[in-house]
């Protein structure tokens, strides 16, 4: 996922806009814009145990669909919209809209395709790129069967509803971790960040959520650098689609979107087979979590001092930007993710 921080974007994004985006803050904080005090009710589950996803028939695949991952995808102008924020209206193409999307989609039919030819019985896609805010796959296109998770805010942005009743989680487009060579890498709102001492980039903090819940990793397609780092993190068991190689931040060898299409329905089908089979294990970790991070050194001194004021993390500040916790759950984590995009998205 890409953020987007202009903290002028409330004054730019014109009234209706900011009636929306109000009104969907108002659902995640029910005592509604009262500012920082009201950021530990959001985190009550209870608050969202309505909107529960429906349930699903036969095995459950999960789906995050990133976009710098993607086959061919090399450049930011290829994976934004042009409407996240003043900083971005120059960074978009028609190519984004015109192609990239649809490569998305056909990325993500491709793994729903093969994971159904493995057995899998329900799909879910959360879309987990903030490019247009969170809904980048174009919803007519998309396979029948999938029910799609898209828009922004949604709590666990990347695994919205996400629950034991999924077989497996599955990520394609996904990206390297802030500061490994790979195309776009990037970490959320991070220079970095560590549990129990270890570097997690999106997928780990992901998968560490989802591990905690039983749910396990079965497919991973990105560069070859993601798909290094990411069995390093979580260990082998997973199945990596190398979908191009990073030449650098910006530049790849890449193979035709068609001919990774077939590479990600063929993997999507072995995971769910190898997963049916109990070949793959979540992904836990030794608690108490020791989560440290540091924010992105391009923000702004007000974005750590947001941070700073988060409460009902325990959160510890260690320099201007760098902050320490302790939790035995992965949920607040993402929690807190949740929490500091709402900082720097302000
Ligand atoms: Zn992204």
């Amino acid at each position: 996922m890409r953020f987007i921080p202009p903290a002028a974007r409330w004054l730019l994004m014109g009234p209706r806009r900011q009636l929306a985006l109000a009104l969907a803050l108002a659902a995640l904080l029910p005592a509604g814009l009262k500012g920082q005090e009201a950021r530990p009710a959001s985190r009550d589950a209870g608050d969202f145990a309505s909107k529960k996803l429906p349930p699903g028939k036969g095995f459950r695949v999960f789906l995050v669909a990133d976009m710098e991952g993607m086959a061919s995808a090399v450049d930011t102008h290829e994976v934004i919209a042009g409407v996240e924020g003043e900083r971005y209206r120059s960074l978009t193409s028609s190519d984004y809209w015109d192609r990239f999307r649809s490569l998305l989609t056909k990325e993500v039919n491709a793994a729903i395709a093969g994971a159904r030819e493995g057995g899998a019985g329900s799909f879910v896609v959360n879309e987990g790129h903030g490019g247009n805010l969170f809904a980048n796959v174009l919803p007519w296109e998309l396979d029948p069967d999938a029910i799609l998770v898209r828009g922004w805010p949604k709590p666990i942005v990347m695994i919205t509803g996400l629950d034991e009743s999924f077989g497996t989680l599955m990520f394609t487009g996904a990206h390297a971790n802030a500061g490994s060579p790979g195309v776009m890498a990037h970490n959320f709102a991070f220079d970095d960040f560590t549990v129990n001492g270890k570097k997690l980039n999106e997928v780990g903090i992901n998968a560490l959520i989802a591990g905690e819940m039983g749910v396990s990793v079965s497919l991973v397609s990105g560069d070859d650098v993601l798909v290094a780092e990411t069995r390093e993190m979580l260990g082998s068991g997973f199945i990596g689609v190398v979908v191009k190689k990073a030449i650098g931040r910006n530049a790849a060898i890449t193979w035709s979107p068609a001919r990774v299409r077939s590479l990600i329905e063929e993997a999507a089908k072995d995971a769910v087979r190898r997963e049916r089979k109990g070949e793959f294990a979540p992904f836990l970790m030794e608690k108490p979590y020791q989560v440290a991070f540091t924010l992105r050194a391009t923000y702004p001194p007000e974005y750590a001092e947001g941070v700073a004021g988060l409460e009902g993390f325990g959160l510890e500040r260690k320099s201007d930007r760098s902050f320490v916790l302790t939790t035995t759950d992965a949920k607040l984590i993402g929690h807190l993710l949740d929490a500091v995009e709402e900082v720097v998205l302000k």
